[in-house]
């Protein structure tokens, strides 16, 4: 069946200058593919340059010269890569029928793509790309991933574990995304929240092609912090559970302190000091709790979240989402 799809495959960059002409080399293959056997009508590659330093941005001058099926976005300034992805996302959401958002250094693996797109022609929306295993990533790497996901999962953050920014999205899904008015993005779990029908496809993930990792240490536990207080407000909540056990130990204490004070076993002061300690120290977080509690709600609010998307509908002009 000739399918009418305008694939789009979104690609940020951020001092890509080494692996771009080999990205740029599968990708168009792959898209070739695609083309040829009829499960897309046209592919695009959209390289999102994130404010490189590099000449990475002549390069993708030079490609989308030479090769019709490059385009690129140059970002003023190096946002980060989740912002530079929902830059490309939000132009694919108006240009193109489904995006498919890719790392620029060929870990993903290329050829899920046309799994993705296989998906994609039977209906379905979010094509989530999972690593089977992550061997080449270092141990402490492996691990951290591990324990992040599993905190994510014990917060209420649906998330889907092991996958990263490299998925099929609708151009439905794309645009219930896109509505999303917040700042503080977590593309990963924001995309699981949409709902709309799913499906994954498992790879292999590589070596980096060339050149280093852009996410150190530093921007992987701030990105990982960013995940967990964007999508869970609960970390608020276990403030007021602290509060209490605090002030249940605090009348332990009470009743320890005064049974001692009666024996006549203490120093002066000793008991008033151990009462007010505990208690004060219970009361004061409970109270934080609260107002956290409060806080909590107001970040609900500011976030502005669409309150539905509607997936399907049986009347027949209004099928797809519209924001
Ligand atoms: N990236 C970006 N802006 C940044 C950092 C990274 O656009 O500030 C891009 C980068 O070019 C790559 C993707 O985000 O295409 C993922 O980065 P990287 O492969 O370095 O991360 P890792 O795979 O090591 O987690
Ligand atoms: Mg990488």
């Amino acid at each position: 069946m000739k399918q009418h799809t305008r694939l789009m495959i979104v690609v940020p960059c951020y001092n890509e200058e080494e692996v771009l002409h080999e990205t740029t080399r599968q990708l168009t293959a792959i898209l070739q593919r695609l083309e040829g056997s009829g499960q897309i009508a046209s592919g695009k590659i959209l390289y999102v340059d994130d404010g490189s330093k590099d000449t990475t941005w002549q390069l993708i001058k030079g490609f989308s010269k030479e090769n019709g099926k490059v385009e690129g976005l140059k970002l003023a300034h190096n946002v980060g890569h989740q912002q530079a992805l929902w830059a490309g996302l939000e132009w694919a959401s108006a240009h193109a029928d489904a995006a498919v958002s890719i790392d620029a250094d060929l870990q993903d693996d290329v050829e899920s793509i046309i799994d993705m797109v296989e998906y994609y022609n039977k209906g379905i929306d979010i094509v989530y790309g999972v690593r089977k295993e992550r061997k080449t990533d270092t141990f402490f790497k492996r691990n951290t991933a591990l324990f992040f996901y599993r905190l994510m999962h014990s917060l209420g953050g649906e998330i889907v574990y092991n996958h990263a920014d490299f998925r099929l999205m609708s151009k439905r899904t794309l645009q219930a995304l896109v509505s999303y008015p917040e700042r503080n993005l977590f593309l990963r779990g924001m995309v699981c929240t949409l709902g709309f029908p799913s499906a994954i496809v498992y790879y292999d993930r590589k070596e980096r092609f060339a050149g280093e990792s852009k996410y150190p240490l530093k921007k992987m536990l701030s990105f990982a912090l960013d995940g967990i207080t964007s999508f869970s407000v609960r970390p608020l909540r276990y403030i007021v559970v602290l509060g209490l056990l605090f002030i249940l130990i605090s009348i332990i204490a009470i009743i320890y302190g005064l049974v001692r004070f009666a024996e006549g076993q203490t120093i002066p002061g000793w008991t008033s000091l151990m009462i007010s300690v505990w208690f004060i120290g219970g009361a004061v977080l409970t109270s934080i709790g609260i107002i956290g509690e409060y806080i909590g709600k107001i970040y609900k609010e500011v976030k502005q979240r669409p309150r539905y998307l509607i997936e399907e509908c049986t009347e027949e002009d209004n099928k797809s989402y519209k924001p």
